[in-house]
């Protein structure tokens, strides 16, 4: 059979497209290849937030082509994901040497189609179109080749974004949110823990929105009854509620109705046997609610972390970007939760250089940064991305602005965040082995449950432990620690 091989950019939603296109591939007896050298089809899983993420693929894609034309010409070659949606057939007008090209609503068509071109049944293929019941499909897993025990997956709960922040490509690429039921999510999630997984991290654009608007899908079941949490998923919330209690149908009136349907997801999942720690990426500051904070208190599974996206610290710029919250109500959320945590790690994605941001506004977002001490922080340079509203408003930033102000923020993220990891130094803390650490694959590294990544001396026997760790030493967001000290007591 065919080995393939899959280059993926972008985000953790896009890693998990990747990895359930190939565990499509491998059931259907295709391999995968360790390198692109080897590979008779060649993949790229694509990323449009940015311009540089387009560039590079494309780049990457020529490079790949030549080669290929030169000496292996009958190796496929194809684009999946965000930029193959929002480009689609320009892809091969563009690159001729491209067979395939797949959009965000397609991955699980991908083997169908390789398996056309590889037959020789059909030439060239592009399908961008859009597909009902879509969210439901992202569901296999590889878990390391089923070679060794993952002690980590991910899994999606939705596809789509309905915020349509400004400067944000997303909702073009990846439509309207769409939620998967909460049965169809636990059942994935318990196969899951069957298999050994410890750590699940629920996936979506923005999943404080889970279950808020109704499936388009038609086979969407009604609400089967759960122990817990009723199905979210024919959410029937007012437009734009983000308010705390969705109504959800098939569900009767009472206990859940005052929670948000993703609580009441993480309510369900918090119920499987053997899963030790439950994570989520991205929830929106405007759907952080009292009940998701509250969780954290009362749920033993969900993890001391938060990924809480600001943006901004400037309120003149946070509307601008059409976020939906103040910088007083985003201060409140980090104020509640490390109140209910203190123990709480909070990352948070920055956008420097916005359409009209002033000098005053980026002090906002410095000051911004100071006060919360955040423990990570993703750094953007705005992109303009075409037909988003922010790529036509006034008072773009010249480049050099958007760098200046890029390093500007860099060192005080990476002052504080040596301040905050040194503070770590003596301290015993959990961590969960997921396997040998990338920058010196000799040790081993785990993860803390705020978030934190762990190196020590360890062996292939400690994947998928949970150990006790004294932290000896903190490296640039890395700590470094030692099991013996406390486990062998
Ligand atoms: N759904 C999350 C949210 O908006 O809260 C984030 C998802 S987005 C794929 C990841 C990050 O990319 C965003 O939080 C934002 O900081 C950054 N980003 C998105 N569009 C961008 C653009 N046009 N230029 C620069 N950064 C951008």
């Amino acid at each position: 059979m065919p080995s393939v091989y899959i280059k993926t950019y972008g985000c953790q939603m896009n890693e998990r497209d990747s990895e359930a296109v190939a565990a499509q591939l491998v059931a259907k007896g295709y391999t995968l290849a360790r390198g692109e050298a080897t590979a008779d089809v060649i993949l790229l899983n694509t990323c449009s937030v940015r311009d540089l993420a387009e560039q590079k693929a494309l780049r990457k894609m020529e490079n790949v082509a030549a080669e290929v034309r030169r000496h292996r010409p009958g190796v496929v070659l194809g684009f999946i994901g965000c930029m193959a949606q929002s480009r689609g057939q320009e892809l091969i007008d563009r690159l001729p040497d491209v067979d395939l090209v797949v959009g965000t609503q397609k991955f699980h068509r991908t083997a169908d189609y390789l398996d056309d071109i590889l037959a020789g049944r059909r030439a060239k293929i592009v399908d961008v179109a859009e597909e009902q019941g879509s969210e439901a499909t992202i569901r296999q897993h590889l878990l390391n080749g089923n070679a060794q025990k993952a002690a980590t997956a991910f899994v999606s709960i939705m596809q789509g974004c309905n915020q349509y922040c400004t400067f944000c490509i997303v909702p073009y690429t990846r439509g309207p949110e769409r939620s998967r039921t909460i049965p169809d999510i636990v059942a994935e999630c318990r196969e899951l823990a069957e298999r050994g997984v410890k750590e699940i991290t629920l996936l979506g654009q923005i999943v404080t929105s889970y279950g808020r608007r109704r499936s388009p899908h038609p086979a969407f079941p009604p609400a089967a009854p759960q122990p817990l949490a009723q199905s979210a998923t024919n959410a029937t919330a007012p437009q734009g509620g983000e308010s705390k209690g969705a109504r959800l149908a098939g569900s009767s009136a009472g206990a859940h109705d005052d929670k948000s349907p993703f609580v009441q997801l993480l309510e369900a999942v918090h119920q499987i046997e053997g899963l030790e720690r439950i994570r989520f990426t991205s929830p929106h500051p405007k759907g952080y609610g009292d009940d998701l904070i509250e969780a954290y208190g009362r749920l033993p599974k969900l993890v001391e972390s938060a990924h809480l996206p600001v943006q901004s610290g400037s309120d003149r710029v946070l509307k601008l970007m059409h976020r939906g919250y103040t910088r007083q109500r985003y201060l409140g959320i980090i104020e509640k939760l490390r109140h209910c945590q203190p123990r709480m790690g909070i990352s948070t994605d920055i956008i420097v250089g916005f359409p009209g941001e002033t000098e005053d506004d980026f002090q906002q977002t410095m000051s911004l940064t100071r006060e919360v001490e955040f423990d990570q922080v993703y750094l953007f340079k705005y992109s303009p991305r075409r037909d988003t509203p922010a790529a036509e408003m006034a008072g773009q930033v010249p480049q050099p602005v958007k760098e200046e102000r890029n390093q500007r923020l860099l060192l005080l993220v990476n002052e504080i965040g040596r301040r905050k990891y040194e503070q770590l130094v003596g301290q015993q803390m959990q961590i969960l082995v997921e396997g040998p650490s990338r920058k010196n694959p000799a040790r081993m590294m785990g993860r803390t449950r705020s978030n934190k990544i762990v190196v020590f001396d360890g062996s292939e026997r400690h994947r998928g432990q949970l150990l006790e760790v004294r932290i000896t030493r903190a490296g640039s967001f890395t700590l470094y620690g030692d099991p013996t000290v406390i486990n062998l007591d």
